[in-house]
């Protein structure tokens, strides 16, 4: 099926409007924490969504899209998140997707693109090792081609939901004699596999939402690569871009799943809840805070709108890094709110809960995805022309790096 991008904005939000009245009637609560696995509920949900292709609609027709503008998308996000329906705007969202799209073969997205969409299958990150993580291009996990397949060898650490994982988004180096960067190869490698062992890491928010991958002799088949033979860093900037700008934009709600209130910043309503809104110090502060994320907001905006006239934007390196000091101030401001009541915890004290789990999980953004001084240094060299950090192992093949392991 295809279908007609809508002619005007007011036609479309009518659309999608009328669509969410006749379709969504709710999802069971599923209570806070990082959810890696959807429910039957939402997985059904999804697939609607998909089929009325409200889910991709900046994606082509052929690839369940609408063709739409990023402006046009907008709005159908806004009115699903408006009903507090999810599923709209992966295309914006599933990093997983969208790098499958952009690289992968015909014969794996044919497999895998829809099932991602409709939450059908999970997926993991195997990037970080224990000597490669701010210098991915140091992974030293090993593929080896196999006739129609390859053979992995070796140890990933930090990825968030392999426990659950159908399939990892994996690093590996195929080539040992040329420079870093280009012996690198990216993979879709199925985790369900004898040679794939997952071992929980304790976090301190008491969560295992990350693991270490110890590989041994495991599987992937060889249309399971995207792009060519070596060419994975171009594939990981792919992949990287769009988990920067996810990270850049949102941010994860408190443990507790309390509600927060939708008709007020969630912090004015927690501070007028406290009795605290009075106190000038105080409002200050939150004055702060929420003008930091106003302002991310309004620069994220106009990357977009820079990007949507094909011209690329500086602003967009600085969001994820506005991100992270914007969630350790909030962090901040809500401690500061509930006083000494902030050291409570437990279900009966679901404010306190949050606050500290929020301070807690601030640093998730500060370091998962690449930590706030390399982001530094992305912005230092790619945005301000600024000259570049000295890497002495750049040019020479990877074989004669020295490695302190
Ligand atoms: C919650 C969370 C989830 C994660 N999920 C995943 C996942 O799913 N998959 C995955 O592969 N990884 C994941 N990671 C790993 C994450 O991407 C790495 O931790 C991160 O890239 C930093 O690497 P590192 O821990 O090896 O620190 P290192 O690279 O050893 O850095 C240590 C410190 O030195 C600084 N530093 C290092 N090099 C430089 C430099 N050149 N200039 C300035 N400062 C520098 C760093 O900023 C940092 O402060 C996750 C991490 C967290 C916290």
């Amino acid at each position: 099926m295809t279908q007609a991008a809508p002619v005007t904005d007011e036609a479309l939000r009518e659309e999608v409007r009328a669509w969410l009245a006749d379709n969504w009637k709710g999802l069971p609560r599923s209570g806070g924490g990082a959810g890696w696995t959807a429910s039957p509920e939402q997985k059904a949900w999804l697939a609607k969504v998909v089929e009325a292709r409200w889910a991709v609609p900046r994606w082509p027709a052929a690839w369940l899209g609408r063709g739409l503008s990023d402006a046009q998308a907008r709005i159908i996000e806004r009115e699903f998140a408006a009903a507090g329906a999810p599923g709209a705007g992966q295309d914006r969202t599933n990093l997983w997707a969208n790098t499958l799209l952009a690289c992968g073969t015909e014969a794996l997205k044919q497999k895998l693109v829809l099932p991602l969409l409709r939450q059908e299958v999970g997926m993991c990150l195997l990037y970080s090792e224990p000597g490669a993580g701010s210098d991915l291009a140091g992974i030293r996990t090993r593929a080896e081609r196999v006739g129609d397949h390859f053979v992995v060898n070796g140890q990933k650490v930090w990825t968030s939901g392999a426990a659950t994982a159908d399939y990892g988004m994996l690093i590996a180096r195929t080539d040992w004699d040329v420079p870093k960067h280009k012996g690198i190869s990216f993979f879709f490698l199925p985790m369900k596999q004898p040679g794939v062992e997952v071992r929980p890491l304790r976090q301190i928010t008491d969560e295992s939402h990350f693991n270490e991958v110890f590989i041994t002799d495991a599987i992937v088949p060889a249309e399971n690569l995207l792009r060519d033979l070596g060419d994975g860093w171009s594939v990981l900037q792919t992949a990287l871009a769009y988990e920067r700008s996810v990270m850049g934009e949102s941010a994860r709600g408190g443990r507790s799943g309390a509600a927060e209130s939708k008709t007020e910043e969630p912090l004015i309503a927690l501070a007028r809840e406290a009795g605290a809104l009075g106190d000038p110090l105080l409002r200050q502060d939150l004055a702060q805070a929420i003008a930091y994320k106003r302002l991310n907001a309004l620069n994220t905006a106009r990357a977009k709108a820079d990007l949507a006239q094909g011209s690329s934007s500086p602003v967009m390196s600085l969001g994820k890094l506005a991100m992270s000091r914007i969630l350790h101030e909030e962090a901040r401001v809500r401690t500061a709110i509930l006083g000494a009541a902030s050291l409570l915890e437990g279900p009966d004290h679901p404010r306190s809960e949050d606050a500290n789990f929020l301070a807690l999980n601030a640093y998730f953004t500060s370091i998962g995805g690449g930590t706030d001084q390399i982001q530094r240094n992305i912005i230092g060299e790619r945005v301000l022309g600024l000259p570049r950090e000295p890497e002495v192992d750049r040019d020479i093949p990877f074989r004669e790096v020295r490695s302190g392991r």
